[in-house]
């Protein structure tokens, strides 16, 4: 199964995303985590990007589309993938729609994490102390909220005129919230 978790930055994609690799055994494709560890790993990538990503801006297009293609593979084998932080535009949501086709496959769901603004700030400041990401500063979220307004939430849209989503509560316990999206995922 191929499933897309969507929200906006803040809304628990990762943490859900880790549960449900634990659980059903599929692969998270978060296009954040390779920009970081490219980041991390200092490699001409991670050089590339690294101003962007800190100031809350999104990267190329065909950046992104190429680090997901890479990885496809691993996720065939793994029986699902779920996508975690992209697309993120809908250049990105057509490339990969078209990736997918290429290899007899396709987005099976897209689950989309409702949480109000004001629990995504106050997440937000809880995120920065706790893990200390370059762009978990009020500006850089600030940047990121906007890009996700501009640019993201138009993929609702989209996905909604392919019959593809699947709106999940994500403001209750972190618990609560697997329990809404396996109901989203096992349904029909
Ligand atoms: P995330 O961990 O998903 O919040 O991503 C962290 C940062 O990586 C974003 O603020 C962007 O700078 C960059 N990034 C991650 N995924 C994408 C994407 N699909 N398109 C463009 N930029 C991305």
């Amino acid at each position: 199964m191929n499933i897309i978790l969507f929200g906006p930055p803040g809304a628990g994609k990762g943490t859900q995303a880790k549960k449900l690799v634990a659980e059903r055994g599929w692969v998270q494709l978060s296009t954040g985590d390779m920009l970081r560890a490219a980041k991390e790993a200092g490699t001409e990538l991670g050089r590339r990007v690294a101003a962007i990503m800190d100031r809350g801006d999104l990267v190329s297009d065909e950046i992104v589309i190429e680090l997901i293609e890479e990885r496809l593979p691993d996720a065939e084998r793994a029986g699902g993938a779920i996508f975690d932080g992209f697309p993120r535009t809908v250049a990105q949501a057509e490339a990969l729609d078209a990736l997918l086709k290429g290899r007899g496959a396709e987005i099976d769901r897209v689950v989309r994490l409702v949480v109000d603004q004001d629990e995504l700030v106050r997440r937000m400041a809880k995120r920065a102390e706790e893990e200390g990401r370059a762009d978990d500063t009020v500006e850089a979220f600030k940047v990121r909220l906007k890009n996700y307004n501009d640019q993201t939430a138009a993929l609702i849209p989209y996905y909604k005129a392919q019959g593809k989503l699947a709106d999940v509560d994500g403001m209750g316990t972190v618990d609560e919230v697997a329990a809404s999206i396996a109901s989203a995922l096992d349904a029909d």
